[in-house]
């Protein structure tokens, strides 16, 4: 039996949600479901934007309304148009197997007389923006008297997008019996407030810590010099070739800069802010849906009601001014159970704020190395790897050119075409990342600010404060996140989780800090471990293992690890910004996608206007 006929929802409620792939209720459902089918409850739900918490409401407002009658039973309110569509398109999903469900979609930007229309004609469940319900009110275009169930979803973002009075006034309208259902990500204590002003004794719901963020979440930080940010956050990007992510900036003329400068730099983003009509943001968020954008950079307000599955990253490229508000968009990452990270780049004056999210969210950020030039080069050739492992080969197409490409490759060896192959991408980005700078913020300010003392020290030797930092010779392409890594070295030597430092996951290599007096139990916990088969190495950094670790054939370009003291990159990081210059034939391998009309992979000639362009880019950021 489907476990949701077991919370008491009806057959072909039910056939109609298995369609939808719901085939476990959601913690949340699990929960609220039963108690709201009583229908003698108000209810205070504390739920995170992708929980499931549509269906926690709707399920059991499909139970309850009576479908024969055609008048308003049930008002939903909401922060955004977008969310108004996704809930009313969701009920009527949720609904297709039942008959004479009419549900209305009210929100302001689209033409009133079609609402009133729809409104005239009979609808039993009124999902809408406070603004425009406000608005058909006054023109005494519906009647609300007979109203059982006002639901007010995202209720923290209706009263951050100032609709209290307009809640107010739409709620006076409702009768006094009804019963409020409330839905908000954090409790502020104006939430708390409408709260207590509409609801008698209310059943609360908290999923997990109360004003804590989805536990699926990763919060990372990276400090960067103010001058250096943009730069830092393509890095990023680049660092992580399958990225979907949402950018937050703070103003709409930060947004859309950055959105430009993107898709200068031959990225795929666009942005998403008030100055927009209707139209254009629509058409950005089609498109963002559709994934032919990658990264959608938004304000604050803008993002509201963005509900996209999948998307992997939230960053921050500013933090916000409010400190709510960083719980809302990491939000928007890890829906639906699946996981996803929330990245803050920030200068080392911002240290201060991050603490403070922390301490909202009740979680710790785990801070972050901006990755070198060669570290991505690195991600991207095994990105290339996997993509080749993994396409889709169209036989009938191909197959009439097998016999001359075979000839061609007659005289090489499978491993040497694969080396060729590899290299055609690898040497443009080798070339193209060779003099890439440092982008960290220089030791003194990071570590000196952080952690007191050490910052210089720990460059030279590993050993910083009170820890040391080590080597392993294991790292993302064996498929270690930080949280993995973390994992694997507490359950093989058996220290405590809490003691391990800073982890820095490279590609075929991490760095970990653990406490002086830990470093013996970690080296001999490793001593006969294995991990697939391969013996696994502990070093302490600094004792020769940059040198080692790089096999001879890349320790001249790269910085030295954990320190900026004069090596590596920066060196020559003066003549050739690569990462600030004009990136516009950028394209790694997904030219397709990525720039449209700029196919053909690799990185090409960088030269010409860098100088300028670095020059403009440096006077914007
Ligand atoms: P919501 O928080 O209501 O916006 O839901 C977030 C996403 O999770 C939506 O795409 C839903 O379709 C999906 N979803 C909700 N409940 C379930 C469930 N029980 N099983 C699978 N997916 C679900």
């Amino acid at each position: 039996m489907n476990p949701f006929s077991n919370l008491g929802i009806r057959h072909d409620i039910v056939n109609a949600i298995s369609e939808l792939g719901f085939e476990n209720p959601t913690p949340i459902q699990e929960q609220s479901i039963p108690v709201l089918l009583t229908g003698s409850n108000d209810f205070v739900g504390l739920a995170q934007t992708g929980t499931g918490k549509t269906a926690a409401f709707g399920l059991p407002l499909l139970e309850l309304l009576d479908f024969e009658e055609n008048h308003p039973q049930a008002l939903v309110l909401c922060p955004t148009r977008e969310l108004c569509l996704q809930i009313t398109n969701d009920l009527k999903n949720y609904a297709k197997n039942m008959r004479n469900v009419n549900v209305v979609a009210v929100y302001g930007g689209a033409s009133i007389s079609d609402q009133l229309r729809t409104i005239k004609r009979g609808v039993q469940i009124v999902v809408a923006t406070p603004g425009r319900m406000l608005d058909i009110i006054n023109r005494k275009a519906i009647d609300f008297s007979a109203v059982q169930y006002v639901v007010l979803d995202e209720a923290d973002e209706m009263l951050n997008m100032g609709f209290q009075e307009d809640i107010d006034s739409i709620l006076s309208t409702t009768p006094d019996e009804k019963k409020t259902w409330l839905f908000s990500a954090t409790m502020p204590s104006e939430v708390r407030r409408i709260a207590k002003k509409y609801m008698d004794n209310p059943f609360e719901l908290t999923m997990g810590e109360k004003n804590t963020g989805n536990a699926n979440i990763e919060h990372e930080y990276y400090v960067v010099r103010a001058r250096d940010k943009y730069a830092a956050f393509k890095r990023i990007v680049d660092f992580n070739p399958e990225i979907f992510g949402i950018v937050f900036c703070r103003t709409k003329i930060e947004t859309q800069e950055i959105a430009e400068s993107l898709i200068k730099d031959g990225y795929n983003a666009d942005s998403l802010h008030g100055d927009l009509s209707q139209q254009q943001r629509d058409k950005v968020m089609k498109r963002y849906r559709e994934r032919s954008l990658q990264l959608l950079i938004a304000t604050d307000v803008a993002a509201r009601g963005i509900d996209v599955n999948d998307v992997t990253h939230v960053i921050n490229y500013s933090l916000p001014d409010e400190i709510e508000n960083y719980t809302h968009r990491s939000g928007r990452t890890a829906r639906a159970g699946k996981t996803g990270v929330s990245i803050a780049i920030i200068n080392s004056k911002e240290l201060g704020k991050i603490r403070q999210i922390e301490r909202v969210i009740g979680k710790k950020f785990i801070k972050a190395e901006i990755p070198t030039g060669f570290d991505v080069c690195e991600k991207q050739l095994f990105a290339l790897v996997h993509k080749v492992h993994n396409v889709e080969v169209n036989e009938q197409q191909i197959e009439q050119y097998i016999p001359r490409i075979m000839a061609e490759f007659a005289d090489l060896s499978k491993e040497d075409v694969i080396k060729r192959f590899a290299s055609l991408e690898f040497n443009s980005f080798l070339e193209y990342y060779k003099n890439a700078p440092d982008l960290n913020a220089p030791a003194d300010d990071r570590f000196g600010k952080e952690r007191g003392e050490g910052g210089e020290k720990f460059a030279r030797t590993g050993v910083r404060g009170d820890f040391t930092r080590l080597f392993i010779n294991l790292g993302s392409v064996d498929g270690f996140s930080r949280g993995d890594l973390l994992g694997y070295i507490c359950n093989t030597t058996k220290i405590s989780g809490r003691t391990v430092g800073k982890i820095d996951v490279k590609g075929v290599y991490s760095f970990f800090e653990v406490p002086h007096d830990e470093v013996e139990k970690v080296q001999s916990g490793f001593k006969s471990a294995d991990f697939q088969g391969r013996e696994v190495r502990i070093e302490i950094a600094g004792e020769g293992v940059s040198e080692r670790r790089d096999g001879g054939n890349r320790g001249g370009e790269r910085r030295s690890y954990g320190g900026n003291s004069g090596g590596g990159f920066r060196r020559d990081g003066g003549n050739r910004d690569r990462d600030n210059g004009n990136r516009g034939e950028r394209n790694f391998y997904n030219g397709d996608k990525r720039d449209g009309g700029n196919s053909g992979g690799g990185f090409r000639d960088f030269s010409g206007k860098r100088k300028e362009d670095r020059g403009e880019r440096r006077r914007r950021f």
